[in-house]
């Protein structure tokens, strides 16, 4: 068993890699020569003036959560002592002016941080936060040593945004402040709050109590789900959220993904029908009816109450996947198609938007929607949340409307971060986002002048919470202490992909380098585990090398500062007590290793990653969804196997799912297949018999045409030994249109 050798424990503990490892990377960073500046209980937090009050007494609490140290914070003085200085700035705003830009400069004899406004003095401080030694052992630092350094440093968007989904599993006031802080430490700076879904009403409207007394709540008995938001409770989220920078946006859907509204209140339907609030996910065919003045007088009061409790510019209307059926047969929808000139129900929706947005504009309000109110007509002012199609982002810009950037392969964190065994159920419905992915995108789309491109706010990843409906058994709360599963399960999606967001957003494309922030990561990693956040400890990159002589040479660098990683050759789990990989290993041609991250002060493990030597050459068929083996194959009778194809099958389309032989004394004969979605026969079957062996393979097409959104999908074939059951092999998917 081998240790890290001292030198390379000093190497990742020296200030010249510590002042390194902010994230996000700030814009500019100058390590100057000379001595750092020592923390003790001698320092004082000076501000200049009373506004930095509450800030100097953040700064102070987040010192003591990290140091055990006690800053006293006080006002304006001359007092000798060794200080950490907030200092407000006058500045010319005319030009170039940026309220989130900050300097921090770090000497022996201080630290001074300088804004122009509150928002760039939170910044300061979070980078600061960063410059602060953590311990990367466990073990207690004796000396608080910042390296001295000069920041200058601003964003290069102004929405850095994560959307969280209480409406579909609620989250506890307390997990909102804790993932506020989680935001913070990253510097996003906006939390974009589903509030409102089908399957919940999360906001307390005062003049609609039913509302949150119906809308708030699904199931019966045990599986009774929901809660809500006090209209004190925002207030005190929303003062959290400032002062940390981050401004809260609530969205409050119209007129689609509200029948929770509808269940508190039937009217606001066309049809007056009575409803439950949902248990289950799916796109409802109900929604507001938008033909009645009654529906307007509604949803005017709910905005009445809404407007004054969120500072924000932006109200978000969601707007996304509205059915019409509803409105296609409602006298009052129609009579204001007929009398408003409009040719169709989409006009009608752009209609609803436009007037909710006028109704919002006297109160300094802005809409901001799903792309999908793009194409029903809004007004230029109105803001378009791209999440699907790129061409609704380069359109929006061109035509002026402010854009966020939200799509979903590279910012959906519902979704896995890996296909390996291990990962927590997650949304299936697109390939998993990895951190890769949440890294390397461009906000910008392709395609519009510089002058277009200012209307692209920023980038918004979604934790969509829908995966609780789905998967309700695995992922619900249980009861104990501290965090509990559902909140640990938010954590993991988040951490670290929404580090990847926030620089993304941070740091302009040009100063971006993946590697270099998977290093910085390095470090972040231990502050987590500091702050007690559950994050995915990322799989070892493993590289493989093939020798001249045909053997292969296995190396890879930890993804966290004095991590280890473990290594097996045989196919056994790596444990604690596995080989270590600190340098290439050589093992034959067809070796397979099995290879995890561990932080053992933390007990923490990352999942297995494994390289399987043989399974290269099967990549042509597409993706591996299941093997047969000797023990399965019942001689020559045919009997049903069952093939796990969930992700893989991800849209309409037609799919080639392959038999591909690799050992044995027997072939494999295929007796048809068939397609089950969520446990139901599809009518996708293919009854071609096959043969797989030798070197032929089995190959059978079959279509999906109703592709359902996080439905699972099953393959079951009848297979069975050509003349007998020794026969191993290996089943894969490809979708060839
Ligand atoms: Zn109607």
């Amino acid at each position: 068993m081998k240790r890290i050798t001292p030198i390379l424990l000093l190497m990742f503990c020296s200030s010249f890699t510590q002042a390194q490892h902010i994230t996000p990377k700030p814009q500019k960073i100058t390590l100057n020569e000379g001595p750092s500046f020592t923390l003790n209980n001698e320092v004082i937090i000076e501000y200049n003036q009373n506004s930095l009050k509450e800030l100097s007494i953040l700064l102070s609490g987040s010192i003591k959560q990290a140091t055990k140290l006690s800053l006293a914070p006080i006002g304006p003085n001359k007092s000798e002592k060794k200080k950490i200085s907030l200092v407000l700035v006058k500045q010319d705003q005319t030009k170039d002016f940026n309220k989130e830009a900050y300097t921090l400069e770090v000497k022996k004899t201080g630290v001074v941080i300088t804004s122009a406004d509150q928002a760039g003095i939170f910044n300061g401080i979070s980078s600061l936060m960063q410059l602060i030694p953590v311990s990367t052992d466990g073990k207690a630092l004796e000396a608080w040593d910042i390296p001295a350094v000069q920041i200058s440093d601003k964003p290069a968007f102004k929405w850095r945004g994560v959307m969280l989904d209480p409406a579909r599993y609620f989250m506890t006031k307390e997990y909102v402040l804790r993932y506020l802080d989680m935001m913070a430490m990253h510097k996003l700076n906006v939390l974009h709050w589903h509030l409102i879904d089908d399957c919940g009403w999360r906001i307390e409207i005062k003049k609609y109590p039913k509302l949150t007394e119906v809308g708030a709540w699904r199931g019966t008995g045990k599986n009774k789900h929901g809660g809500f938001y006090s209209q004190e409770d925002i207030k005190e989220i929303v003062a959290y959220a400032a002062l940390r920078n981050i401004e809260i946006v609530p969205e409050i859907e119209i007129p689609a993904h509200t029948l929770s509204a509808l269940a508190a209140y039937p009217h606001l339907g066309c049809n007056n029908t009575k409803f439950n609030v949902p248990t289950k996910h799916s796109i409802s065919p109900e929604i507001y009816c938008v033909g009645k003045e009654t529906t307007w007088e509604f949803l005017q009061n709910v905005m009445d109450e809404v407007v004054p409790l969120f500072p924000s510019k932006y109200i978000h209307v969601g707007g996304d996947e509205a059915r019409y059926n509803r409105w296609k047969k409602c006298e009052h929808c129609q009579k204001v198609i007929k009398d408003n000139g409009l040719k169709n129900e989409r006009e009608l929706q752009g209609w609803a938007t436009r007037r909710i947005a006028k109704y919002l504009e006297p109160k300094g309000k802005v809409v901001i929607g799903w792309e999908e109110i793009l194409a029903c007509g809004i007004e230029r002012s109105t803001g378009i949340m791209t999440w699907h199609k790129y061409s609704t982002a380069i359109e929006a810009a061109k035509n002026g409307h402010p854009v966020v950037m939200s799509p979903v392969k590279h910012t959906y964190i519902d979704t896995p971060e890996s296909k390996l065994p291990g990962e927590p159920p997650a949304a299936t419905w697109t390939p998993p986002v990895t951190l890769s992915k949440a890294y390397n995108w461009d906000v910008i789309p392709k395609g519009l002048t510089a002058e277009q491109a200012k209307n692209i706010l920023g980038p918004n990843t979604t934790l969509w919470n829908d995966r609780f409906l789905h998967n309700a058994k695995q992922l619900a709360d249980k009861p104990g202490e501290g965090t509990t599963a559902s909140e640990a399960y938010m954590d993991y999606l988040s951490l670290p992909r929404i580090a990847a967001t926030a620089e993304v957003g941070w740091t302009p494309k040009a100063n971006r380098d993946y590697s270099d922030f998977l290093k910085r990561m390095g470090t972040m990693y231990h502050r987590y585990i500091q702050k007690g956040y559950n994050f995915r400890l990322p799989t070892p990159e493993l590289r493989v090398k093939r020798l001249a002589d045909g053997k292969l040479s296995f190396s890879a660098d930890s993804p966290v500062y004095n991590g280890e990683l473990r290594y097996t050759l045989d196919g056994s789990e790596p444990t604690k007590e596995s080989e270590i990989l600190d340098k290439p290993v050589t093992a034959s041609s067809k070796q397979s290793m099995k290879i995890a991250t561990l932080i053992p002060y933390a007990k923490m493990r990352s999942l297995t990653y494994t390289y399987t030597a043989k399974g290269n050459k099967y990549a042509k068929y597409g993706a591996q969804i299941g093997e047969w083996k000797s023990a399965m194959v019942a001689g020559k009778t045919p009997r049903e196997e069952t093939f796990d194809a969930t992700g893989l099958i991800n849209k309409n389309g037609t799919y080639e799912i392959t038999f591909v032989y690799t050992g044995g004394e027997f072939g494999l004969d295929v007796k048809g297949l068939k397609v089950v979605r969520n446990d139901v026969d599809l009518s996708a079957e293919n009854k071609k018999v096959g043969f797989a062996g030798g070197s032929g393979v089995s190959k059978h097409i079959v279509k999906i045409d109703n592709y359902q959104t996080g439905a699972s999908f099953k393959i079951k074939a009848n297979i069975c030994g050509d003349l007998g059951s020794d026969s191993n092999g290996v089943v894969m998917i490809k979708r060839l249109k």
